[in-house]
């Protein structure tokens, strides 16, 4: 395809986004035989849980220990989610490749999730990079700013108030920055708008798109994007995850359906198909009774399909 970059990156955000949203607590041996089996089907950036406290999820409570397995990968990016400056000072004892700060552009939202405003969260983006300085660590710290694209309790948010946060986060110190479209809001064009814009502001500091399949359009969201050459894209193995205002709804974009879009695309990715197709399986077997998503498992890879080597 024309204008497409010739490769981009599958971040795995299975293991927090999916899991924190499902009842299933998955013990952290099959946790790591997820993320063994991900770097062996050629995925090489996983978010491996969140330093949030265990009480609130219960799901993500041995994310030092995942972290700590994922670590011995040679070359494999091991993240986490931090809410805060003290989950921030846990990802940087335990030498995180990677934190990812959230900011939600929505202010409802991030009062009702996060009980502080988001420029409250940028006061904290200042005192996670103090403390990664004064640590001498070497881990690297992304802003997210979701609800990029609007909100189930606020409903519209705008493009100037998002890119006003994300620039307040590259100010605070944030070393990236990325964009979520936390509830499935977006569409192709507002994603060409939104991104368009904020890769002027942030250049190379820009990252990643994390879209929803909410409403069945996260990967032409993430062709959007594409088009305008991001090269980094979350994606969780068979879709989990979901929408916390939308009981039964689906989750991340599917990470083998996104990797199949790409490499037929010709973008690489540097993921076996056939391999990721066994993992989601295994996945889907362990998360028994839960919802699962995605469309290419259902009748599997055409014949006419060839991963280029
Ligand atoms: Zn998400």
């Amino acid at each position: 395809m024309k204008n497409l970059p010739a490769t981009a990156v599958i971040r795995e955000v299975g293991l927090r986004d999916g899991l924190q949203s499902i009842a299933t607590i998955l013990p952290t041996a099959r946790k790591c035989e997820w993320v063994s089996r991900a770097y062996a089907a050629g995925q090489r950036e996983i978010e491996v849980g969140s330093f949030v406290p265990p009480k609130l999820l219960p799901q993500l409570a041995d994310t030092a220990e995942v972290l700590a397995y994922a670590q011995t990968l040679p070359g494999l990016v091991a993240s986490v989610l931090v809410p805060n400056l003290k989950g921030a000072e846990r990802a940087l004892d335990a030498n995180a490749d990677l934190m990812l700060l959230p900011l939600s552009a929505s202010h409802a939202h991030s009062l009702a999730n996060l009980r502080k405003t988001p420029d409250e969260v940028v006061d904290e983006m200042r005192r996670i990079r103090a403390a990664r300085d004064a640590s001498g660590k070497k881990t690297l710290i992304e802003g997210g700013v979701g609800t990029a694209f609007g909100c189930a309790l606020q409903g519209e948010v705008k493009h100037s108030e998002v890119l006003r946060l994300m620039q307040a986060l590259l100010d605070a110190g944030a070393d990236r920055v990325s964009l979520a479209d936390t509830v499935g809001y977006a569409d192709p064009r507002s994603v060409s708008d939104l991104f368009e814009q904020a890769l002027r502001i942030a250049g190379g500091a820009f990252c990643c798109g994390h879209f929803h399949d909410t409403r069945g359009l996260a990967l032409a969201n993430v062709y959007a994007a594409l088009q305008l050459g991001v090269t980094r894209f979350d994606a969780s193995l068979a879709g989990i995850g979901g929408c916390p205002h939308a009981p039964g709804a689906s989750g991340n974009a599917a990470t083998e359906d996104l990797a199949f879009m790409l490499e037929a695309s010709g973008v690489r990715t540097g993921m076996d198909l056939p391999l990721l197709l066994d993992l989601r399986q295994q996945l889907v077997h362990w998360l028994d009774g839960e919802p699962t998503h995605g469309t290419l498992w259902r009748a599997g890879l055409p014949k006419t399909f060839h991963s280029q080597p």
